[in-house]
C-alpha cells in the first residue's frame, strides 16, 4: 500500500506519515506499511490462534456450526474492510482493530469474562477489553527486540474500545482520550460498529440453526420483518436455512448501507480535515441514522431477551462460572501449576501490590485458554 494507494485516503484517514507511531523504534524493510504489518502480526500470534477455540455464544464444542471468536473475528473484518474502502480510510488498519479487538476474551464468552471479572474483584477486575490490548502490548512473546507485537498507537487505540477512568489513567497517552473525552480515529470508530453488526446477525443465524430462535418470534422485531417480507415475496416457497440466509443477508447489507451513507454525510457535516480533528469533534461520526439504530437496537434487545437468556444458553454460562472460579481458585492456592512464564510474572517485581499481581497472572493464564483447556484442567481440579 505505502504511498501510492495512499493517495487515496482522505486527509482525515489515519496514515503512516502523521501516525503517533510505535513504542520501540522498529527498522523497515518490508514493502508493507507499518498498518498492514500490524494486522498481520495479529494474524501471525498465538492469541488469534486460540481464537479458533473459544466461545462467541455456544460454547466451542457445541457444534462445528457455530460462530467462534475467529470466525466472528473475521465477520467483523469482512464489514470494517468496506467500510473503510468506501469511506476512503485505512483499510488496513481497521481491518487489525476487528481483528485484534477480541484476542483478550476469556474462554466460554461472555459468561467467562464476568467470571473471570468476580474472582479478580479484589485485584483490579478484568475487563476483556483491556485484555485484548494486554495480550498485544505484553503477553504476545515473539519477537527479540520487544515484549508484545509493538502495534502502532492507533491501532492500541481501536482495541481499546471502553476504559474505566481508573484504568485510563495508568494507560498514558492511550488513555488521554477517555479522560479528555476526545474521539478515536475513524477507522476504531468503524471497528466499534462493524463488532455490533457482525454479531447480531450472525447470532440470529446461529439462534436459528440452533431452534433457539425462530422466524414467526423474530418477525416481532421491524428489521428482520421488512427482509422477511421482501424476500417472502421474490420466493414464496423459501424455507430453512436457505430463508434465513437471503433475511440475513440483506439486514447485513441495509445496516452496512447506512453506516456508510450517514458516516459520509457526518463527515460532510463535520468537515474534518486530518485525524486531529476527528479526535477533537464533540462526537464520533461513524454513526448509523437513527431510524436503522432503533431497528438495531430492537433486534439486539430481541436477541437479549429470547437468545442470550435462553435456558440453554444460561446453563452453558452456570457450567463456565463453575470451570472458570475452580481454576482461578485452584491456581492461586497453588502457583506451581502455572506455566513458567505465568510463575515468573506472578512473583515478580511490579507496580502492583503481591496479591494482585499473583492474581493478574492467574488471570493471563485463564483468559488465554481455549474452552477445551480450560475444561481439561477443569476436569483435573475437580478430580
Ligand atoms: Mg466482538
Amino acid at each position: 500500500m505505502s504511498a501510492s494507494s495512499q493517495n487515496y485516503f482522505a486527509t482525515y484517514a489515519v496514515n503512516t506519515t502523521q501516525s503517533i507511531g510505535r513504542e520501540f523504534q522498529e527498522f523497515s524493510n518490508t514493502q508493507r506499511d507499518a498498518f498492514q504489518r500490524d494486522r498481520d502480526r495479529i494474524i501471525h500470534s498465538n492469541a488469534f490462534r486460540r481464537l479458533m477455540y473459544k466461545t462467541q455464544v455456544f460454547v466451542n464444542y457445541e457444534g462445528d456450526m457455530y460462530r467462534t471468536r475467529l470466525t466472528h473475528s473475521l465477520e467483523v473484518a469482512q464489514i470494517g474492510r468496506s467500510v473503510a474502502r468506501n469511506l476512503n480510510l485505512n483499510e488496513a488498519l481497521t481491518e487489525a482493530i476487528c481483528l485484534a479487538h477480541d484476542l483478550g476474551h476469556t474462554p466460554f464468552g461472555h459468561a467467562g469474562q464476568d467470571a473471570l471479572n468476580t474472582c479478580m474483584r479484589d485485584f483490579g477486575g478484568f475487563e476483556h477489553n483491556l485484555q485484548s490490548l494486554r495480550t498485544v502490548d505484553v503477553l504476545e512473546k515473539r519477537y527479540a527486540a520487544f515484549p508484545g507485537l509493538n502495534l502502532m498507537f492507533e491501532t492500541r487505540e481501536g482495541i481499546l474500545k471502553h476504559c474505566s477512568k481508573r484504568n485510563a489513567k495508568t494507560l498514558g497517552k492511550l488513555g488521554e482520550r477517555f479522560l479528555l473525552r476526545e474521539q478515536p480515529c475513524l477507522e476504531a470508530q468503524i471497528a466499534d460498529l462493524s463488532d455490533a453488526i457482525a454479531y447480531n446477525n450472525h447470532d440470529v443465524d446461529d439462534g436459528l440453526r440452533a431452534g433457539l430462535l425462530n422466524v414467526k418470534g423474530l418477525c416481532e422485531t421491524q428489521l428482520f420483518a421488512e427482509k422477511f417480507d421482501v424476500v417472502k415475496t421474490l420466493y414464496p416457497e423459501l424455507e430453512g436455512s436457505l430463508l434465513h440466509n437471503e433475511i440475513i443477508r440483506r439486514m447485513i447489507n441495509d445496516l452496512v448501507l447506512d453506516l456508510q451513507n450517514n458516516s459520509a454525510s457526518n463527515i460532510r457535516d463535520e468537515n474534518p480535515k486530518s485525524v486531529q480533528d476527528v479526535r477533537l469533534a464533540p462526537k464520533k461520526m461513524i454513526l448509523m441514522s437513527t431510524e436503522m439504530l432503533l431497528k438495531h437496537q430492537e433486534l439486539k434487545k430481541y436477541l437479549f431477551n429470547n437468545f442470550y437468556k435462553h435456558s440453554k444458553v444460561l446453563e452453558m454460562n452456570n457450567h463456565a462460572d463453575k470451570v472458570i472460579t475452580t481454576l482461578f481458585n485452584g491456581y492461586l492456592n497453588d502457583l506451581t501449576l502455572l506455566p513458567a512464564e505465568h510463575k515468573q510474572y506472578a512473583l515478580n517485581e511490579s507496580d502492583l501490590s503481591a496479591d494482585n499481581q499473583k492474581a493478574r497472572a492467574v488471570a493471563d493464564y485463564i483468559a488465554g485458554m481455549t474452552d477445551r483447556y480450560a475444561e481439561q484442567e477443569y476436569l483435573s481440579f475437580i478430580n
